[in-house]
């Protein structure tokens, strides 16, 4: 996210030209001044300081170096695997180490000149070494420029060759900061600077790339990471208040017959207390002429299905359709029988749409829907899409939201003049900055409460020498009448090797467990989907004692007699997805088991992911540490859907700022709601450029 500058091209500043603003423009997106401004330095070097070889003593100091490279060597025989060279300077000789990059290592130095080498040293076998060291050509006016931090700018091979290394690029934005010297506005109001204690935006923009020292770069990081987050939440705020009081949602006015029939008469057990009142929240919602816009997180098994059930029945008991869209096809249909299951000897009509469904059944259902016949109809997110045509749509209910974009929500709203009712489910605990920032317009409600009798499921790391351990365990479990998932990783770049993983797998558990004594079923995405359906029936309805299956039964289905979950490679799956599967067992009453399989060899991150899952069984410790080890870019596939990316802002650390920074907001729009008053002009019209939309600010009130 950018914030505004004035808007002057980046190819007319002097040392750029035409080549290398394509170069910029390709490389970074950087086409103005404003966004080369805004490529903020990722590191410092005290460049006062040029370190030397015999001086290094430290293995968590960074050092700089200057000195000439000799002594190349390559490693690992014909592929070279690894280039080793050695740094000379006046005091001794530091050898620098490559694993990768290694043709650009080969041809990078020439003889006899001299270089500054940047980096950790590490001790390897008693010596200190440098890995992967940062290289630039030794410039000595480069150290005589006076100040004494100078930024670091990430770079790609295809800058530096063409001469946009991170000193050309330092140099060129000092050039725009003269340029634009006396022209940078303020965007922030004057009275929230002051009490934030904020420096100024133009003196900011100076000394997070010119800093002096390390408080001059602290200032200026946080009021601009402020600022990042200020603009993108009063957008929030200010879209959701907007919408809050203009949206006139159908009122769901009364608790009728059904919601009562099936709360006193059919509900096969006491809903818990953080159930109940997700329920009132909700029924306050959609009772109050305002439309729903709410997302209800509740761990795995937490019974999210009945809550979003007993809603669309509210809505069958004021007049209105529902939705309940699920991310996949399988998912549908088990929603589809556990909601049948549930409502049987009740009159309510529900059906079941998914791209399997037959052209003529597709027809029937078609019409059913239109003439208000069908109360509840579940499926895919072929559901929202315009040939399905409802005659009177209240609610809709997103399950495991993490694969419906925003946009994707917003299409929702647009759907008629009085969207339905929206309530965005998901398992995945979300970190609590998440929740300010992509999900930032929803309200929120939470199940933090799991039905009782629960057992917490116990979880081990084993190794491949631990199988024939594992395999008694298994026959000891199925001895007592459970059953087993076993769930390989399959992943579209490696998609050939994991299905033979899979098959391999197979092959070796038929030995081990033999038919007629022990069935196995194999479900993966490669299955048809009528054989995908027979296979996992059979495993549902308790035909087959373990289920073999790659990650399509991530989410949702249902099977409480099974007590084992058994993940291979589970160092291959993101803590997420770990914790999700993890929630297939621990369903029912008897004790339950998730095993972790890994090989000896592990990334750290695999190891972290795998510990942090044998540590905890908490939703929200696991979701944090997720993001945490993955950056939220990853996060539950929001790069696809849309997620904003900060640019100083760091969604895994920022949580107190992010939340501090929204309350000020808040605080702003009640006091002033169309940012009218004088000291707050500025912020609006930079609200509106940066969003590019021009409010009716009238409307709020
Ligand atoms: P999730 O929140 O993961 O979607 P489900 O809705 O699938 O969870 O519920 C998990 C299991 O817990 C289901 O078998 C469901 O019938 C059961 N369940 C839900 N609510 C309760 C409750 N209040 N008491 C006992 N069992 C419940
Ligand atoms: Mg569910």
């Amino acid at each position: 996210m950018y914030v505004s500058l004035p808007d002057k091209k980046v190819e007319f500043l002097k040392g750029v030209g035409p080549k290398k603003a394509a170069v910029l423009a390709k490389e970074l997106n950087i086409t103005t001044l404003a966004e080369l401004l805004q490529h903020y330095p990722y590191r410092y070097i005290d460049k006062s300081r040029i370190h030397k070889v015999a001086e290094i003593n430290d293995e968590t100091v960074f050092y700089q170096l200057v000195g000439t490279i000799d002594g190349m060597q390559a490693h690992g025989g014909p592929r070279t695997t690894r280039i080793t060279a050695w740094l000379t300077d006046d005091t001794g000789r530091l050898e620098l180490v490559w694993f990768k990059g290694l043709s650009w290592v080969k041809t990078r130095f020439v003889a006899g000149r001299k270089y500054v080498i940047f980096g950790k040293a590490t001790l390897f076998n008693g010596r200190y070494n440098i890995v992967h060291p940062e290289v630039d050509d030794y410039n000595p006016e480069d150290f005589t420029l006076g100040e004494s931090l100078q930024g670091v700018y990430s770079t790609t091979e295809s800058m530096k060759s063409a001469g946009l290394g991170t000193r050309v690029i330092a140099k060129l934005i000092k050039t725009a900061l003269l340029q634009l010297e006396g022209a940078i506005p303020e965007t922030l109001p004057k009275p929230i600077l002051q009490s934030e204690k904020l420096v100024d935006r133009a003196e900011a923009l100076l000394k997070i790339h010119l800093p002096s020292n390390s408080e001059d770069i602290h200032k200026a990081q946080y009021r601009l990471k402020f600022e990042e987050y200020f603009f993108f939440q009063l957008n929030i705020l200010q879209s959701k208040k907007l919408r809050e009081q203009q949206i006139k949602g159908h009122v769901f006015g009364k608790v009728g017959d059904l919601f009562n029939n099936f709360y006193y008469n059919h509900l096969p057990f006491e809903l818990t207390n953080a159930q109940k009142r997700v329920i009132r929240e909700m029924r306050a919602d959609m009772g109050s002429g305002m439309q729903m816009n709410r997302l209800l997180q509740g761990d795995v098994g937490s019974g999210k299905t009945v809550v979003a059930l007993m809603l669309m029945l509210l809505a069958a008991d004021n007049g209105f359709q529902s939705a309940l869209m699920a991310p996949t096809e399988i998912l549908a249909q088990q929603h589809f029988q556990t909601i049948s299951e549930l409502l049987v000897n009740m009159p309510v009509e529900v059906a079941l749409l998914t791209g399997s469904t037959k052209k003529t059944e597709r027809n029937v259902l078609h019409k059913a829907l239109k003439e208000g016949q069908l109360q509840i109809l579940i499926g895919t997110h072929a559901l929202i899409e315009d040939t399905v045509i409802f005659s009177k749509l209240g609610l809709v209910i997103i399950d495991e939201q993490h694969r419906f974009g925003v946009a994707q929500r917003a299409r929702l709203y647009e759907k008629s003049t009085t969207p339905p009712h929206v309530l965005v489910m998901t398992a995945t605990p979300i970190p609590r900055t998440l929740a300010m920032t992509q999900y930032g317009d929803l309200d929120y409600s939470v199940i933090d409460e799991l039905p009782p009798g629960r057992k917490p499921i116990v979880t081990s790391h084993l190794y491949p020498q631990h199988r024939l351990r594992l395999i008694s365990f298994m026959k000891k479990q199925i001895a007592e009448g459970r059953q087993i998932y076993i769930v390989y990783p399959l992943i579209k770049e490696s998609e050939k090797l994991d299905l033979i993983a899979l098959q391999e797998g197979y092959d070796a558990l038929l030995r081990d467990f033999p038919e007629p004594d022990y069935r196995i079923c194999v479900v993966h995405g490669k299955l048809s989907s009528e054989d995908k359906e027979f296979e996992m029936q059979r495993f549902v309805r308790g035909q087959a004692h373990i289920m073999v299956a790659t990650t399509v039964i991530e989410v949702g289905v249902n099977v409480p007699n099974a007590t084992v979950m058994i993940i291979e490679h589970a160092d291959r799956f993101g803590l997420s997805q770990l914790h999700q599967l993890r929630g297939r067992v621990g369903r029912g009453a008897d004790q339950s088991y998730c095993i972790l399989v890994t090989d000896f060899k592990l990334t750290a991150d695999g190891k972290a992911r795998v510990q942090t899952m044998v540590e905890t069984t908490d939703g929200f410790r696991i979701a944090e540490a997720d993001l945490r080890l993955r950056g939220p870019g990853d996060t539950q596939g929001t790069q696809q859907s849309g997620m904003v990316q900060f640019r100083l802002g760091d969604l895994t650390k920022d949580e107190k700022i992010i939340r501090h920074v929204r309350t000020v907001v808040q605080e702003l729009l009640t006091a002033d709601p169309q940012l009218s008053a004088p000291e707050n002009l500025r912020t609006k019209q930079e609200f509106e450029k940066l969003y590019q939309k021009t409010f009716d600010w009238s409307l709020i009130g």
